[in-house]
């Protein structure tokens, strides 16, 4: 028996990263994914990798308001409901606030605040009409201390969370859970080390994002995709049924405290 047996479940930004690993895991636990992204030929092999028994893959841009019936019907054609959504997708620019210009602002709010918000417009009937069902948004813990260079992606999170509590009030009654995600640092290409420091090369650029993460991270290192596919499968499955409204932080501890001689 596995958590989500008879779920369908549509995760937005699934060909790689934390999206990837979310629809492998629940795949293993039963469900049936629709994987959506704008990385077509990535999101297909995976769906293909998967199988057309458990998987599709829909190209759905999250902040195009057009995407979303599409993916919806992708979703009921393939496997009859839609009763979970992975508000995944989304994107980091990092730049200091006096240099951060109207369009970076604009798109990164399209993509991770607006697009959450199309996804959870769009999926709630269809929840709502299978019965019940779970959206889990993808926030970070830069919605909840400040960080340096983060002001377009921090503002766009923190209404991720907002919109998570409003959610959770007005679906509740009928039977939709909503909850957030707050992962910390995550190995993954929008973190990759060699992408954000091209002048030490790939090697010292790993070494020093991994000395960083062993001093700024209680737990001593980044986390991983795994780690953040697991909390979103307790936030789908039925062992979170008394929870909504809330966010979930998954940082190794980073943002617990400031460490001592720091
Ligand atoms: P990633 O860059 O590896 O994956 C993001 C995915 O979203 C990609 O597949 C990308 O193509 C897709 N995407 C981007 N724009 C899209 C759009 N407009 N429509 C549909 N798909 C789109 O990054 P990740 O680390 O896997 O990030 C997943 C989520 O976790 C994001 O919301 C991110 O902000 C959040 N997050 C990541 C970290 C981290 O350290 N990696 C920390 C906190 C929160």
């Amino acid at each position: 028996m596995g958590k989500l047996d008879g779920r369908v479940v549509l995760v937005t930004g699934a060909a790689r990263g934390q999206g990837e690993q979310e629809v492998r895991l629940f795949a293993a636990e039963g469900a049936k994914v629709v994987l959506g992204d704008v990385l077509d030929e990535q999101g297909s092999a995976v769906a293909k990798e998967l199988g057309a028994d458990v998987a599709r893959y829909v190209h759905l841009d999250v902040g195009e308001e057009a995407d979303w019936p599409a993916a919806i019907t992708a979703a009921k054609e393939a496997f009859g409901s839609l009763d979970g959504l992975v508000n995944n997708a989304g994107i980091l620019r990092a730049g200091p606030l006096v240099g951060t210009s109207l369009q970076e602002f604009v798109e990164v709010c399209r993509v991770n605040q607006l697009g959450t918000f199309l996804g959870m417009r769009a999926a709630a009937p269809e929840l709502i009409a299978a019965g019940g069902g779970t959206i889990v948004n993808t926030s970070s813990v830069a919605a909840l201390s400040g960080m340096l260079l983060l002001s377009s992606y921090s503002a766009s999170k923190a209404a991720v969370l907002a919109m998570t509590r409003v959610a959770a009030l007005e679906l509740a009654s009928q039977g939709v859970r909503v909850n957030a995600m707050c992962p910390g640092a995550i190995d993954t290409p929008m973190t990759d080390p060699a992408g954000r420091d091209p002048s030490a090369g790939p090697a010292g650029a790993a070494e020093r994002a991994a000395a960083f993460y062993r001093k700024a991270v209680p737990l001593g290192r980044i986390g991983r995709p795994e780690e953040i596919a697991r909390l979103a499968l307790y936030l789908t499955a039925e062992d979170s049924s008394y929870v909504t409204g809330q966010h979930f932080v998954a940082d190794g501890g980073w943002i617990a405290g400031v460490p001592l001689g720091a």
